[in-house]
């Protein structure tokens, strides 16, 4: 997700490349693509998204080992019970809930 001014302005999809169908792994290729456009526009690259389709709305140890950029906001999506949606700062292998405004 990319945008200006913590308002998100652009979402790109990413390959997963992930065969479990329970993890996800970014397309490094597509990944860094993405990242140069974004850079290139002029907006920030402002948070990651991926879902959670049969667990917890909260980071898993994997998503927050995997975590690599800290000022970005990870935001998860479950479809356990029904749609929640949560974003995360995550940094030194802990995280933090942050507010975020569906407009
Ligand atoms: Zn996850």
């Amino acid at each position: 997700m990319a945008g200006k001014n913590k308002e998100v302005k652009r979402v790109y999809k990413v390959t997963n490349i992930e065969k479990n169908p329970y993890l996800f792994f970014m397309d490094p290729k597509e990944q860094l693509k993405i990242m140069n456009q974004i850079n290139t526009s002029g907006l920030k690259i402002l948070g990651i998204y991926h879902s959670h389709t049969d667990g917890s709305v909260y980071p898993s140890t994997r998503d927050i080992e995997l975590a690599f950029y800290p000022k970005v906001s990870y935001l998860i999506v479950s479809l356990k019970d029904n749609l929640q949606i949560k974003s995360f700062k995550i940094k030194e292998g802990r995280f933090k809930e942050e507010r975020i405004r569906i407009i």
